[in-house]
């Protein structure tokens, strides 16, 4: 067996580990299985073509991808092991931008290493040469586009910058613009390929990238995250088509096809266009500027939350992401065995994008050992608020918020939201009257069945602990 033909062997057991990873990973019970079959996957990977690559380039080139490779995995597990809960769409965002960046580098090369010596391709039919132009040029724009998008969802999500969306005068004819460029320019550059026309259309695909991204709000952004994990499975295909790597192709389109479906279900969840969403917020108007505080509010001490709590009979919590930074999912699952050996009933209503990333509250939940019985999908819980007797909102804003139902202006409406107003009495858990991730005020604060619970969500929990007493 030559070498090439061990090297497609190996990246044929890498995708099907890869496709096995998806699987696993498509299910609580089976995921972690799955990730270490996508650790295999790339290890199998990795191995193959640096055993490839190291037939072709000298031992400096290979010692030094070596270094580079070891430097990287030394970075990455360091992100990793201290990256909390919430830093997690702010860390998968800055790594799309580096995918966006590799496709970016590896066009480029793929012009001024091959195209500036023409007597490579005095081999190469002119059909095949014009393919190739194009494919740098694919591979560029889409690697631009996933490059700036993905930092400006990073700066976004690390709250650098607001995330109201940005409204500029004619958006939509400015990214129908861009489009038209890109394919005005592929056409000049298969024709005939020129250095300006490769830095043309990077600068029309890092504004596009930027113009995209920001021009959506907050409440939308996790479906941005799961398009720009597509987008950069693209970018890493068309990388793969240049270097002619077949398992970067089908890795690729792996994470291209799952990020796309991802963000289709997200849209569903949250009742948006998917088109709407990836054309940077197509067709949708400027929302009203946030809303200021909406008539008078009332407090509640922990002391007289636990009592409404010991006369309940059923109880539904409503976690968001404030629960995940103050870090009380397990004061949260013992205030549910306390209150379940008292003959209560808690159950939980999750919102599918509460939190900062998808599944965020299972994960929390379930690393506390709440059982999944009593854990309900919003649409499983929704109908249930109106015969509860308190709800416990413990760090979610959007997500509870009726405007989203009830104000056609607000930039949230048409989401869909658990609707924990219908309860006989609502505790909210926050530490000010500041808005959620969507920059609107949450009118079910002003409401009269609710009461705000002031400070950090663990040390109120804890109060209404103690409140309740020494376990019955
Ligand atoms: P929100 O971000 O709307 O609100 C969280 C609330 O928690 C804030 O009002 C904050 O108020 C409060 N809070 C923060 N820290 C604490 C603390 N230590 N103790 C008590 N309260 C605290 O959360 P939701 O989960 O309701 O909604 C998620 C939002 O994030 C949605 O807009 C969603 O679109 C967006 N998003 C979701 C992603 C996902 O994949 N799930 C990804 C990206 C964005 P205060 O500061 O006053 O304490």
């Amino acid at each position: 067996m030559t070498a090439a033909t061990a090297t497609q062997a190996a990246y044929i057991v890498s995708a099907l580990l890869f496709i096995l990873s998806l699987a696993g990973l498509s299910r609580h019970e089976t995921s972690r299985s799955g990730t270490v079959l996508g650790v295999s996957g790339m290890a199998v990977a990795l191995a193959a073509t640096v055993g490839l690559a190291s037939r072709s380039i000298p031992a400096t080139g290979v010692g030094l991808a070596a270094a580079a490779m070891a430097i990287g995995a030394g970075i990455g597990l360091w992100r990793a092991r201290v990256v909390e809960m919430t830093g997690m769409p702010e860390l998968i965002a800055v790594l799309h931008s580096f995918v966006g960046l590799a496709a970016v580098l590896v066009g480029w090369n793929g012009y001024l290493d091959v195209e500036a010596q023409p007597g490579t391709w005095t081999e190469v039919p002119g059909s095949l040469l014009g393919v190739h132009h194009a494919e740098v040029f694919i591979g560029v724009f889409i690697g631009a586009v996933t490059f700036t998008g993905s930092v400006v969802a990073y700066l976004k999500l690390s709250a650098r910058i607001k995330s109201r969306p940005l409204m500029l005068p004619g958006r939509n004819a400015l990214n129908l613009g861009a489009l038209a460029a890109f394919a005005v320019l592929t056409v000049l550059f298969v024709v005939q390929p020129g250095l300006g026309l490769l830095i043309a259309v990077t600068a029309v695909a890092l504004a596009l990238g930027w113009h995209l991204v920001a021009s959506i709000g907050g409440g939308d952004m996790p479906v941005v995250v799961s398009m720009l994990n597509s987008y950069s499975g693209w970018a890493a295909a068309a990388s793969g088509f240049l270097l002619n790597n077949n398992l970067l192709i089908v890795t690729g389109a792996l994470v291209g096809s799952s990020g796309a479906y991802l963000s289709y279900v997200m849209c569903q969840a949250m009742n948006r266009s998917f088109l709407s969403v990836i054309a940077g917020g197509f067709g949708i108007e400027a929302p009203a500027a946030a809303s200021a505080e909406q008539g008078e509010y009332r407090e509640i001490t922990a002391e007289e939350t636990a009592g409404l709590l010991r006369g309940a009979s059923s109880v539904v919590i409503t976690p968001g992401y404030g629960m995940a930074v103050a870090q009380a999912q397990h004061l949260v699952a013992d205030l549910t065995r306390r209150l379940r050996e008292r003959g209560v009933e808690v159950r939980f209503g999750i919102h599918p994008v509460a939190g900062r990333l998808p599944g965020h509250m299972n994960v929390l939940l379930a690393e506390a050992k709440v059982p999944y019985d009593i854990v309900l999908e919003m649409d499983e819980i929704n109908d249930d608020f109106a015969k509860s007797s308190v709800v416990l909102v413990i760090g979610a804003n959007d997500t509870v918020n009726p405007a989203a139902e009830e104000d056609a202006a607000s930039p949230i409406a048409g989401m869909p939201v658990l609707r924990v107003w219908e309860a006989e009495d609502v505790v909210v858990f926050k530490r000010s009257m500041a808005p959620g991730y969507a920059g609107v005020q949450n009118p079910l604060f002003f409401r009269e069945n609710s009461r705000m619970l002031f400070g950090d969500a663990r040390d109120r929990v804890e109060d209404i602990l103690s409140a309740l007493g020494t376990p019955v």
